[in-house]
């Protein structure tokens, strides 16, 4: 059987910066990944990095912590946050050493962006291609560190015995063979979810199977009720329209032409945080102030004009002209929210340990918990950066001690063989493309941007219903290698997984707070609520606890904008 020390699931920034620093740390390590690896969804992140390098104007790790608290609408970990923005500057500093071209000032040093709920100018970007930048220079490291990289290989199984992970069982897409494979230590760096959602800017590969295996291995899962919708998803289809695009002055407008962020956020307006601009776009559409009484609202940055269009959003330009017909030098932009990012995820502590012996976690699979309720923009990739190094670090020490699990894997390998064979020669009937789209549309009216009970437990019944369904999919294509229905089902699993976790999790808590918004509770309810949730699931049931946040400098207050 295959074995190293550290094995790294994702080969996105998180798994990447991670495999580096276990590499750096002495250990023979390897990412697996069900695509190649520059193919993960990092490599679309556009808008930048967030740091308070003060390149541009005055800014300090203080500031930077209290706007990402209050974005998080006080559920963040403050503990963890101070981490994050405390380490922020020079990990920019080693990613620039490391290779990252950053877009530069005139005097040669790294430009910055305002973006939404930062109260200073703290992106570090590369135009609007950020992501593509920093996964293209930390893979040429990961390379000349001497890391194995098992591309096309689709991880179906977490292998845990007696509350230690030993390995996990995946689908050689290739080979077109079922291989098991063991480590000291496995760091999931699976990414997130958008796909729940019919309307994401999240890429095929984001189904939260990592998630999934993690809650299906007995793993907690942290906050799965807040989820990041972005305000500006491209309409009809929802691809991402980076907020670095307002960020350079672009303006919202409604149909009568007016700049409506004023009535939401006074003071940040169209720079506000995205749950509250999600909120506001939503608004307008549902009380008829749409274009033309549409669902989708404009994004006009013709003012911008044609050099710095050009020049700072490139890739936005292209994205609108070639899907959506429009150039925004000469036109607005149609745009609606669209799915985009889980605060939620794995239960991870500060040094990226889950309760599970020699199992990590690092970057948007993970809940360490740095975004609590609502994600400032920019802060995903330092994440991925700051605590996948973490993870990186505390995997190698853990496999320093440890020695080299006892598996026997015959056992897992037939059953996920037979678990293939069954969906082949299935005869329920059930199709995986019907599946996903009513699951998709369950998410879409009834566990969206405004909640309330009645749909959310309507939901739940639905969600049932489709995981009863599943038992019955039955995939028509027989091939051994390359079976994208076989892997489009495993996929649909675990959507359906997560799109339970998050709904039984937002019937639960009855409150407003960041990204969750129910009619029905339409306040923060810090008395109650001021806590993270915990879902575990056991014995075919979805149990729900709650923990304490940690909070060290800054109590909730009201937060506005
Ligand atoms: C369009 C877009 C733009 C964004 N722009 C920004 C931005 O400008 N700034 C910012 O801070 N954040 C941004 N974000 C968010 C940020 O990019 C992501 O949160 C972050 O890149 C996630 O990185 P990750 O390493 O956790 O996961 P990912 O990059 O999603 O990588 C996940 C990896 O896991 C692998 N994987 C998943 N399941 C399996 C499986 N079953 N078997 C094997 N491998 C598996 C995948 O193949 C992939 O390699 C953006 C997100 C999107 C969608």
């Amino acid at each position: 059987m295959i074995s190293h020390d550290v094995v790294i699931i994702g080969s996105g920034l998180a798994g990447m910066r991670a495999a580096l620093e276990a590499a750096d740390k002495g250990a023979d390590v390897a990412i697996v990944a069900k695509s190649y690896p520059v193919r993960a969804h990092s490599v679309e992140a556009q808008g930048g990095i967030a740091a308070s390098l003060a390149r541009v104007e005055e800014d300090n790790w203080e500031d930077h912590m209290f706007d990402t608290v209050k974005g998080a609408d006080y559920l963040a970990d403050q503990d963890a946050v101070e981490t994050l923005v405390k380490q922020a500057p020079e990990a920019i500093i080693e990613l620039e050493n490391l290779g990252t071209l950053f877009s530069r000032l005139e005097d040669g040093k790294i430009n910055q962006r305002p973006f939404g709920g930062h109260s200073n100018v703290r992106s570090c970007f590369t135009s609007d291609k950020t992501g593509h930048a920093l996964e293209h220079s930390l893979f040429e490291q990961v390379m000349k560190a001497g890391v194995d990289v098992y591309d096309e290989w689709f991880v179906t199984r977490l292998i845990v015995e007696n509350g230690t992970c030993k390995g996990i069982v995946a689908y050689d897409m290739q080979k077109g063979e079922i291989e098991a494979l063991k480590a000291k230590s496995i760091i999931f760096c699976t990414g997130g979810y958008g796909r729940v959602y019919g309307i994401t800017s999240n890429d095929l590969q984001n189904n939260g199977d990592g998630i999934s295996m993690a809650m299906q291995a007995g793993v907690p899962l942290e906050d799965m009720e807040f989820v990041q919708f972005h305000p500006t998803g491209l309409y009809p289809r929802g691809t991402l329209i980076t907020e670095g695009a307002r960020g350079e002055g672009g303006h919202l407008l409604n149909d009568e032409g007016e700049r409506f962020a004023k009535k939401y956020a006074p003071d940040m307006m169209e720079l506000a945080p995205r749950d509250i601009l999600a909120r506001a776009i939503e608004t307008e559409i549902r009380e008829g102030r749409g274009i033309d009484g549409g669902d989708y609202v404009h994004l006009d940055l013709t003012h911008l004009g044609e050099e710095k269009i050009k020049e700072r959003l490139p890739l936005i330009r292209e994205l609108a002209i070639d899907s959506a017909g429009v150039d925004p030098i000469e036109g607005p932009i149609p745009v609606r929210p669209t799915a985009h990012y889980s605060m939620g995820g794995i239960y991870i502590d500060n040094n990226c340990s889950t309760p599970v012996d020699g199992l990590f976690a690092a970057g948007e699979c993970s809940c360490v918990s740095v975004h609590g309720a609502n994600r400032l923009g920019t802060n995903s990739l330092l994440e991925c950066v700051i605590f996948g190094r973490k993870a990186g670090e505390t995997a190698a020490e853990y496999a320093k001690n440890a020695s080299m699990p006892q598996l026997s894997s015959k056992e897992y390998i037939e059953e996920e063989r037979d678990k293939m064979e069954n969906l082949m020669n299935g005869e329920g009937g059930e199709e995986i493309n019907e599946l996903e789209e009513e699951l998709q549309n369950t998410m879409r009216d009834k566990v969206y941007i405004f909640r309330n009970e009645s749909d959310l437990k309507s939901a739940l019944d639905k969600i049932i219903e489709i995981k009863e369904r599943f038992e019955n999919v039955q995939i028509k294509d027989q091939s051994m290698t390359f079976n994208t229905a076989y892997t489009g089902a495993m996929e649909l699993e675990s959507l359906i997984n997560v799109g339970w976790a998050i709904t039984k999790n937002a019937l639960a808590r009855k409150e407003s707070r960041g990204s969750h918004y129910r009619t029905d509770y339409d306040e923060r309810n810090d008395e109650d609520w001021l806590k993270h949730s915990l879902t575990r699931f056991e014995n075919g049931e979805l149990n729900i606890d709650y923990e304490n946040v940690t909070i060290t400098k800054y109590e909730p207050k009201k937060r506005e904008y």
